[in-house]
This record gives C-alpha cells, structure tokens and sequence, in this order.
C-alpha cells in the first residue's frame, strides 16, 4: 500500500520523531500550524476514524492517553493544548492513516 505515513513508520521517508513506543509513533508535522504541532499514529496501518470499529476503541483510548503522555513531557504545552482528528473533506483531511494532531504552544483561537 502506498501510504506515506507507513512509510514513515518504516523509516522509508525522513521525519523529526518525538516519540516512539511498541505501538505508536509521534513526529513533527511537516507544515505546522503552531509553533508545537506533531501527529501521533499508530504503527499499523490504521483507516481514518469515520472507517473505526468498535474493535479499535482500546487503539483510539490508547492514542489519546499517548497524545496526554506526551503532552505532559514538553514545558510549551503546560498552559495547554489541543487534539484534532480532521476527518474527510471539509476537515481538511489528506491522508489515510489515522492520526491525531497534537498543537499547543501559542493561545490557539477556535477555527
Ligand atoms: P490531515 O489534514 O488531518 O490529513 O493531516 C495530515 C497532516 O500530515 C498535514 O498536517 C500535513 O502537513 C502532514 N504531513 C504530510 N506529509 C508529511 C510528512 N512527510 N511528514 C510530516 N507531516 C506530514
Ligand atoms: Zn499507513
């Protein structure tokens, strides 16, 4: 499958990796919209959520409590942050692979 974020995964394409662990990995986004913003997916090859099942529920918990993990490791974000999952067109939504959107590091408006 022709998936870019697999290939990241894969270490197939360069990316600035903040954190890895036996089932995720979290990188910086290549075109950030805040001064701290990284995507945080899973290792497999997961669809994006409007495809989740109630099987990946445990995944999706374990995502969110990462991006929370994660959070708490970095001193820009102690005055807060945001998740984002954008799914499909009017969200902006480019690629395939669940990912979640971790951005903090200014006071962020709402849209
Ligand atoms: P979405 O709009 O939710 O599908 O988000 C996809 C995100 O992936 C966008 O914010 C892109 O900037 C980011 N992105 C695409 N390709 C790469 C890459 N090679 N490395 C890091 N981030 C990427
Ligand atoms: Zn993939």
């Amino acid at each position: 499958m022709d998936c870019i974020f697999c290939k990241i995964v894969h270490k197939e394409i360069a990316s600035e990796i903040i954190y890895e662990d036996k089932n995720f990995i979290a990188f910086k986004d290549i075109n950030p919209i805040a001064p701290f913003h990284i995507l945080i997916i899973p290792k497999e090859h997961v669809p994006p959520l409007d495809q989740i099942e109630l099987h990946d529920k445990e995944l999706i918990g374990e995502m969110i409590l990462t991006a929370k993990k994660i959070a708490e490791n970095q001193a820009t974000l102690q005055s807060g942050y945001r998740l984002i999952f954008n799914v499909g067109r009017d969200a902006g939504q480019t690629v395939d692979h669940l990912h979640l959107h971790l951005l903090g590091g200014k006071k962020l408006l709402w849209l």
